[in-house]
């Protein structure tokens, strides 16, 4: 089952209730610049690891590992246990850091008896740019390009495509996710021009060429290059490696690294 809710700040929420291979990162940002169409992402997923102090660190180091010209090249963002979300703004705001982070996951109310629940405004308020939605690590496993199409089609149904145009999708393998196995970049590449092509029948193809789309599964040093010589892929959503801050610098800087 999809939900799909716009609160008042016409923040779309989509929540897909059941095993999936598509997340959708979807940009929640009320004020401030947005980057330019399908400018490469690099999205690490912290999903519960580190406590709030240690997140600070890694956003640290993760910051001195790159420069200027990496932040020219790619946006670089961190999705942090919504512990570490508050120490992050501050650091990134005090030191004027050039690493957007956001959340792992929202409700898909905007307040209310909603025990455990965090929502949409109180992620933009906390300087979120973007927000995990529909990332289970338990999923249900679909094995081909048609079934995670019609988990699209299911999630975007009733989103306007000016909000489709600014969300980010993530394309994960599920067998990819955490396990070691990458998809090679030829399927990564089929699976994200054949997400393009449905946004484009249903949206137009102007908000299917704005759309970004990552590789999500596994991503390495040793293997993000070729990955993001494919022209349909925008970024990664990048679990394990991006715990490192070191290699998730080098993951960021891919444009220096061997294709082959
Ligand atoms: C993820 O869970 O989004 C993910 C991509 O994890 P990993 O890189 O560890 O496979």
């Amino acid at each position: 089952m999809v939900r799909i809710i716009a609160s008042r700040q016409a923040v779309l929420t989509v929540r897909l209730a059941s095993g999936d291979l598509v997340v959708t990162v979807r940009n929640i940002r009320r004020h401030g610049r947005f980057v330019k169409a399908r400018f490469p992402l690099m999205a690490g997923n912290w999903k519960m690891h580190g406590d709030h102090l240690q997140a600070v660190a890694q956003v640290q180091k993760l910051a001195s590992a790159l420069s200027a010209k990496d932040f020219d090249c790619s946006e670089v963002a961190v999705l942090p246990p919504f512990t570490s979300l508050r120490g992050v703004q501050t650091l990134v705001d005090g030191d004027k850091l050039r690493i957007a982070y956001g959340a792992q996951d929202l409700s898909p109310h905007d307040s209310g008896a909603y025990t455990g629940e965090v929502s949409g405004p109180m992620l933009a308020e906390l300087g979120c740019r973007y927000v995990l939605a529909g990332h289970f690590e338990v999923r249900q496993s679909g094995q081909h390009v048609a079934y995670t199409l019609g988990q699209l089609d299911g999630s975007l149904d009733g989103v306007p495509a000016p909000a489709v145009a600014s969300l980010v999708i993530a394309y994960e393998p599920v067998w990819a996710i955490g396990t070691g196995e990458v998809a090679t970049a030829e399927d990564a590449q089929e699976a994200a021009s054949a997400i393009r092509s449905q946004i484009s029948v249903v949206h137009g193809p102007e908000t299917a060429g704005s759309v970004r789309i990552l590789y999500g599964g596994s991503v390495k040093v040793s293997n993000i290059a070729p990955i993001m010589a494919q022209p349909d892929v925008d970024g990664a959503l990048v679990g394990g490696a991006s715990l490192d801050a070191g290699q998730f610098a080098q993951i960021c800087r891919y444009r220096e690294l061997s294709v082959s």
